[in-house]
């Protein structure tokens, strides 16, 4: 509301302005006999905010743009040049109507987001259906959602079936059947049935409150370019001040003085470094991709090695078990109920694998009384005066399991296989080996070789096999694959990259991946990353697809070359136009022509970026 009343006042004054113009161009001063006093009284008038802000700059002792626009327009008023000044400020205002323009369009991105969510939500309450708005919802309610609506907040359903489509957080293209006991999320649409869910989350607690929250904190955030491109601006006015102090001392002209102090802009660093990265975040925001902030942005754009983990981030995470083989005469529903026990609480795709299996064929999982997870290696497990240990082979090497010729021999056989082979332990005995096949993500080869093009050097880092890192490696054509990298090895990777000035982004999705994804100087989480991945890193997919991650760096890219632009064409014009100021070819009216006009193309330049596909 105030943004557009904002508008209409600086409408009005542009208006008022043109007409005065008009006037002044259609010599109706002479029949008017005043023009200099509607000129003086527009300038004085329309100019009001400029001064205003110049003001506020002396207050605080800041050189800015206003300030010496101001300082250029008294002047050009003082010698009596009434249509200069009112042509000056008409084009600041003009200029600064624009950017306000651009820059709002960026936070409707924003708000459209937010607009995914529906205003009005029905719920049922004290056993009486009504309609309310969301903001009043709260955790006792039941809320009501209809075929073809928005799911308001994450819950639990409680009654009917329907399929949802969760393509806007998790990326899923096909819809998801819901069921009684399933999962909601905020943000995502119903499709078929009625569903009655009971929330869990409400608002900002949601996993889209969250996303938003983010995107809100980012879009406040300054880049470290932004501090560059307010400090050079800074600069600019002092060598605007400089250059007509110049002009004045060897030309004794008053126009030229004046001309000098006038054509040097810096709105193409002051506003179009913000406006860049305002549009990179808006538009990496509609694919998808949360920034947590312009830094990262920045970052991105330089990055020159991305390193990827492997499971759940290249595989889908969804893994299934495709064979359970046993050993020391267990048989495989043993097998499974143990390793069940033992994983029940792990957030790792593989104990996901193994929980869908225990579920299909409805084995019941005991409850256990201690639980130490190792990530990247397994974890162990007390139960009933036992130690289960799940995990891979040097894990269980590690803590003395034995391994009979059985197990070594079918280990070997596995080798070339590609499954990832998750022994189960009790105490010093192995009980059996579940395979799981995790299939590689549709867009990882094809995501692989669009990064390679983008001049990346691609690496893989797993805490997997080496045989399977190398497997998977193959089939991405990475530049380098390492595999049973524990935690600290991959975040120890990250700092030699570093050490040997690369610019690293580290894509991951588990607790492994944490540290790594802290060190990077681009930390990114895949979207259904664990939570303290997704809160190490930098930057989120929401959908999971591998292909936003080229997408976030070409835009990354986009938004630094256009920032390099308007940083080299503000100081090449600003120069060109005080030395042409110091010649005398230049009159303040001429001046604040180019003035406006650069400040003009870079804005829109920056503006660009908005619509750019
Ligand atoms: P990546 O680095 O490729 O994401 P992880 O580090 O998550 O892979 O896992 C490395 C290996 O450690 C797995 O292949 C598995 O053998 C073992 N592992 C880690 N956590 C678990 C777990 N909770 N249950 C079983 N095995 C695990
Ligand atoms: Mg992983």
């Amino acid at each position: 509301m105030i943004e557009i009343k904002k508008y209409r006042v600086d409408l009005i004054r542009i208006v008022s302005m043109a007409v005065a113009l008009l006037l002044s161009w259609l010599e109706v001063w002479k029949i008017l006999a005043s023009f200099d006093f509607i000129a003086l009284a527009a300038t004085i008038i329309g100019g009001y905010p400029m001064y205003e802000e110049a003001f506020e700059a002396i207050r605080r002792r800041k050189m800015t743009m206003e300030l010496s626009m101001s300082i250029a327009v008294i002047a050009t008023l003082l010698i009596g040049n009434f249509f200069t000044g009112l042509v000056i400020t008409f084009f600041v205002l003009i200029a600064e109507l624009l950017e306000d323009f651009t820059v709002d369009r960026g936070r409707k991105v924003i708000e459209k987001l937010v607009q995914l969510l529906p205003d009005k939500i029905t719920v049922r309450r004290n056993n009486e259906e009504q309609e309310i708005n969301l903001n009043n919802v709260s955790l006792d309610d039941t809320v009501i959602i209809k075929p073809g609506s928005r799911i308001p907040v994450d819950g639990e359903v409680i009654k009917g079936n329907s399929s949802v489509d969760q393509s806007s957080i998790t990326g899923e293209s096909l819809p998801i059947e819901k069921i009684e006991g399933a999962t909601v999320f905020a943000g995502t649409i119903n499709q078929t049935g009625v569903l009655e869910v009971k929330p869990t989350k409400i608002g900002r607690d949601t996993t889209f409150g969250k996303i938003i929250e983010i995107i809100e904190k980012a879009e406040k955030s300054k880049a470290p370019i932004q501090k560059t491109a307010d400090k050079l601006a800074a600069r600019l006015v002092y060598f605007a001040f400089a250059g007509a102090i110049l002009t004045f001392l060897f030309t004794r002209d008053i126009q030229s003085t004046i001309s000098a102090l006038i054509v040097a802009g810096a709105c193409g660093v002051a506003a179009g470094t913000p406006l860049a990265i305002l549009a990179g975040i808006g538009r990496t925001a509609k694919e998808g991709i949360i920034v947590k902030g312009g830094i990262y942005l920045e970052q991105l754009g330089k990055v020159n090695t991305i390193v990827l983990d492997k499971t759940g981030t290249l595989t889908l995470g969804i893994p299934k078990v495709v064979n359970i083989k046993t050993f020391n005469g267990y048989n495989e529903e043993d097998v499974l109920k143990i390793a069940a026990t033992a994983e029940q609480h792990s957030e790792h795709p593989l104990a996901a694998a193994i929980m869908s299996e225990a579920k299909r064929i409805a084995v019941r999982v005991n409850e256990y009384q201690d639980i130490k997870y190792f990530p990247g290696k397994g974890l162990i497990c007390a139960e009933n005066g036992n130690a289960i240990l799940v995990g891979n082979s040097s894990f269980l090497k590690e803590n003395f399991v034995e391994f009979n010729s059985d197990v070594i021999k079918y280990l070997e056989e596995k080798k070339e296989s590609g499954e990832t082979d998750v022994l189960v332990a009790n105490n010093h005995l192995v009980l059996g080996a579940i395979s799981i096949a995790d299939v590689l993500r549709d867009e990882a080869v094809p995501a692989v070789k669009e990064l390679k093009k983008l001049g990346n050097k691609v690496i893989l880092l797993t805490g997997d096999s080496l045989n399977i890192a190398n497997k998977i490696g193959e089939q991405l054509e990475v530049d380098e694959v390492q595999g049973e990298m524990l935690p600290q090895q991959k975040l120890e990777k990250i700092r030699h990259l570093n050490n040997n000035r690369k610019i690293v982004a580290m894509v991951g999705d588990g607790v492994n991946d944490a540290p790594a994804l802290i060190e990077a100087n681009v930390g990114i989480a895949m979207g259904t990353a664990t939570a303290l991945a997704l809160e190490s890193a930098d930057i989120a997919l929401a959908n999971n697809n591998l292909n936003k991650i080229v997408e976030a760096i070409n835009i990354s890219r986009q938004c630094l070359n256009v920032i390099s632009f308007n940083f080299w064409g503000t100081v090449a014009i600003d120069t060109a136009g005080i030395t042409l100021a110091f010649m005398g070819y230049l009159t303040p009216l001429l001046a604040a022509l180019i003035h406006v006009v650069s400040e003009l193309v870079f804005i829109l330049n920056s503006a660009r970026l908005f619509s750019k596909r």
